[in-house]
């Protein structure tokens, strides 16, 4: 009989044990951590009839399949499974595979950043087409629970981890929003991320890419009749802005004739060059299912932005403070850093490989200062100074609870009026914080207590 092994007990694993454990199957989880939330998982699904080994990770006797949640493949206990031929995948493949008789048709969305952004957009556009949808992957609830819910259609978001593990993902259709390096240490090369993002596209019904980024065009050569979305005027075939209007020409009937406004630049929020990208991938994913054009205008209206995503937070002293705590990687702060023409810069945190020369090369003009914490400050540092000089740079050592007030304070003293001080850190925040959310909200924290004048 076969037996599957669960890499894992978080949201996802425990949800993969449950799924497999309700068909029948035999499953047995593995798990190394012991903590609080392991233990209740642990215990639900003992409930349930399904192992779990908790301590040293072993690959169980007689497994035939192991399903990981996002595992990198240098993983031991993957590396192990591998070398012993047994099938691994991961948690959407096997959503994809456990989908009902009459499944919901998938949208899927993958990018190195604004991917919960976009989804969360194109949910809002297919619930205001009144269909039954959900965002469901990468963005929180799990696709293999999603699956057998009944809904219309499912806005999946997947991440570069989940692509790797995913071999026959068939979505109605499928975008890549951007691609730049990131996760790097997790795939190995940029090659090799940049191939996991691209095949959501293998077996799309239609494929979307943005034609401004050139990896995504890249990615896309090889579909006929891909549809790019861009910020410049879109060409046939393409979704697109002219002046402040986004524009369809290539879900109408005729793409050289016809053009359908669909919304207009004021309807996006926050109103960014990188949201207004988000908005047109979103758009072009809704119009592949047939949405019709008041329905994505009424999404992107609906729509409300998830929290520390370039987050006004208070304007103290004519200065507006603003907490993208999510840009977590260069690229991400590079978007943040372009929406704001004069900036006092917070960074640092975890660079997981990445450089940062780029970033700061095209940042400088709009650079007032900067204001560095966390583990690889000094890179950052060392990129300020040979590609933007003559920016004032503050260094915040520490890993305490007040660091976040000293940088605040530092920060307002570099501001002038009109500035804006932007948390856009390029790194991860694990050095220092639980998570992009805390840091984000110690941030906040730090700065209405400088408008409180305490
Ligand atoms: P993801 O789910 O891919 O992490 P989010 O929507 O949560 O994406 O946004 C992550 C970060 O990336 C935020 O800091 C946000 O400001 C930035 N961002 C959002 N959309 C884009 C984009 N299209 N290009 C570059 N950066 C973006």
């Amino acid at each position: 009989m076969s037996l599957t092994c669960v890499a894992g007990l978080g949201v996802s694993g425990t949800a993969v044990a449950r799924a497999l454990a309700g068909r029948g199957e035999r499953v047995v989880v593995v798990e190394s951590g012991g903590g609080e939330r392991q233990l209740a998982a642990a215990a639900e699904l003992s409930g349930r009839g399904v192992e779990v080994r908790l301590g040293p990770l072993s690959l169980p006797e007689g497994t035939t399949r192991l399903v990981t949640t996002g595992w990198a493949p240098h993983h031991p206990l993957i590396a192990a499974a591998l070398s012993a031929g047994v099938e691994v995948i991961g948690e959407v493949e096997l959503a994809w595979r456990l989908r009902p008789a009459e499944p919901a048709p998938w949208l899927a969305l993958t990018g190195t950043n604004g991917k919960t952004t976009a989804v969360r957009m194109l949910t809002a556009m297919l619930t205001a087409a009144g269909h039954k949808a959900a965002a469901v992957g990468n963005v929180g609830v799990p696709v293999v629970e999603a699956v057998r819910e009944p809904y219309d259609v499912l806005a999946v978001e997947l991440s570069s981890f989940q692509l790797h593990w995913s071999a026959t993902l068939a979505p109605h259709a499928a975008a890549v929003l951007n691609v730049a390096p990131d996760h790097l240490d997790w795939h190995g090369s940029m090659d090799a991320y940049a191939a996991a993002k691209g095949r959501v596209f293998e077996r799309a019904g239609t494929v979307i890419y943005n034609a401004d980024d050139p990896e995504c065009a890249r990615l896309a050569g090889p579909y006929p009749g891909a549809v790019g979305f861009t910020l410049r005027v879109p060409r046939p075939g393409q979704v697109g802005l002219v002046e402040d209007l986004l524009v369809d020409r290539a879900f109408v009937g005729d793409p050289v004739e016809a053009a359908e406004e669909l919304a207009t630049l004021a309807d996006v929020r926050p109103l960014a060059p990188h949201n207004v990208a988000n908005a047109l991938a979103a758009a072009a994913l809704a119009r592949a299912f047939g949405v019709p054009a008041e329905a994505v205008r009424q999404g992107l209206r609906d729509f409300t932005p998830d929290p520390h995503r370039l987050a006004h937070v208070a304007r103290v002293a004519e200065v507006d403070y603003v907490d993208d705590s999510k840009a977590t990687n260069p690229h991400a702060a590079a978007a943040a850093l372009a929406s704001y023409p004069s900036i006092v810069w917070v960074a640092g945190g975890q660079l997981k490989g990445a450089d940062v020369a780029d970033l700061v090369s095209q940042a400088a003009p709009r650079l007032r200062g900067a204001v560095l914490l966390g583990a690889d400050r000094a890179r950052i540092a060392e990129a300020l100074a040979r590609h933007a000089p003559n920016v004032p740079v503050v260094d915040i050592e520490g890993q305490d609870t007040g660091v976040m007030d000293r940088v605040v304070t530092e920060a307002s003293r570099l501001a002038s009026p009109g500035d804006t001080v932007l948390l856009a850190p390029a790194g991860a925040s694990l050095d220092m914080f639980p998570g992009y959310p805390a840091r984000g909200e110690a941030f906040a924290r730090a700065v209405r207590a400088l408008a409180a004048g305490t």
